[in-house]
């Protein structure tokens, strides 16, 4: 079995930044990068407010690690995996997220499902000890899991015996977000956050341009194009991300509801664009396990994000609302949804 391959978060996606001078405290730029929820994280604030808050969105985030942790005992998702068939008290951010994340689960109609954790820890991919499980067990596994009968009351959350839940799917987002909400709070203008994959960018660059976001080739270090946004989430999953492999077959970390195995419906990777990072973050999981021909009839319907889908046969599909942001790069030929 070869090992897991976990690229870093700065080869995931590439945010190119020019700026147009560096005089004056308008442009004093604060950079800075640490790993949590195992993830690689980056943060580069501009103008004179972005010291002291580049301290508190680290703190923030270590802080939301702790809350939503499935491993940490002391954490809230501990909590409620170990008191399920009763009620566990939980502090605002959980039951905010989760609440959230429920919404997503419903709307993508169970693509997404928060309770598929014991077929996740199954696979291994929780402790990276990666094994391909038999039929029976994530059959039986299944039996524990749907959305639907987690229940958030208040600062409580209840799942039924037997089940479990995690957040993998849209934390970072969520962190994300709060970390823009704190970033405005100190008086920030301009700013790009990467967490693993996720980026987020705080209104434009300095020079009032657009941020450039690379979007990463899933079959190849290179990039399929990049984006032009101002204000916005950009959140990639993708099956290249976290996997092992087996007899050459590659298995990775997005589970397909439906059966318990990793989610082959046709998506190699599946980029979402938003306001919100949480929103971005669950939907691009949702995306990945829909599948192409679901994805772009769920954009169709629904139209409230957009996005860009790498298919396993290469295709690359752009959403009409960043058709002319998107650049591709030289070779990438793009269908246009709309
Ligand atoms: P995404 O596509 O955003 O999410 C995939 C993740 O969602 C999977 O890893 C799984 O957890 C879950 N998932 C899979 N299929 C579905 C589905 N159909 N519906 C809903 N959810 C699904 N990893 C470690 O190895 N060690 C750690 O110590 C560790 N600590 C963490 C602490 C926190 C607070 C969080 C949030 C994550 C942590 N992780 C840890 C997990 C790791 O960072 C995840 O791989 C990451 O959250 C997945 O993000 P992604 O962007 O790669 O994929
Ligand atoms: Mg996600």
């Amino acid at each position: 079995m070869q090992k897991q391959n976990k690229k870093s978060a700065a080869a995931l996606v590439c945010a190119a930044i020019m700026l147009a001078g560096c005089a004056g405290p308008e442009n004093k730029i604060t950079s800075s990068s640490f790993i949590a929820m195992d993830t690689y994280i980056s943060a580069t604030l501009y103008g004179d407010k972005g010291k002291e808050a580049a301290g508190k969105i680290k703190e923030e985030i270590l802080r939301l690690e702790r809350l939503f942790s499935v491993t940490d005992e002391k954490s809230d998702l501990w909590r409620i995996n170990h008191t399920a068939g009763g009620n566990a008290r939980v502090s605002p951010d959980t039951a905010e997220i989760i609440g959230k994340t429920l919404e997503i689960c419903e709307k993508s109609g169970g693509a997404l499902d928060i309770t598929l954790y014991p077929v996740v820890a199954e696979w291994g991919f929780t402790g990276n000890e990666y094994k391909i499980p038999g039929e029976d067990i994530l059959k039986s596994l299944l039996e524990n899991t749907d959305y639907r009968r987690v229940k958030v009351a208040g600062d409580t959350v209840s799942v039924p015996e037997g089940f479990q839940i995690d957040l993998g799917a849209s934390a970072k987002g969520y962190a994300g977000d709060k970390v823009i909400g704190i970033m405005k709070a100190e008086g920030v203008s301009s700013a790009i956050v990467n967490l693993g994959g996720n980026v987020q960018t705080l209104g434009a660059k300095p020079d009032g341009s657009d941020w450039n976001i690379g979007i990463q080739d899933p079959f190849g270090e290179g990039y399929i194009g990049t984006l032009r946004v101002k204000d916005k989430a950009v959140v990639t999953s993708g099956g290249y991300e976290r996997y092992f492999e087996e007899n050459g077959k590659r298995y990775w970390h997005i589970i397909d509801p439906s059966d318990g195995y990793p989610a082959d419906n046709g998506i190699v990777s599946a980029t979402v664009i938003g306001d919100s990072g949480m929103f971005c973050d669950a939907m691009s999981t949702a995306l990945f396990v829909m599948g192409t021909d679901r994805s772009q009839e769920y954009w169709r319907k629904h139209r409230d994000f957009e996005m860009i889908l790498v298919g396993d046969d290469g295709t690359v599909t752009v959403s009409e609302g960043i058709y002319e942001s998107f650049s591709p790069s030289e070779g990438v030929k793009v269908d246009l949804i709309k």
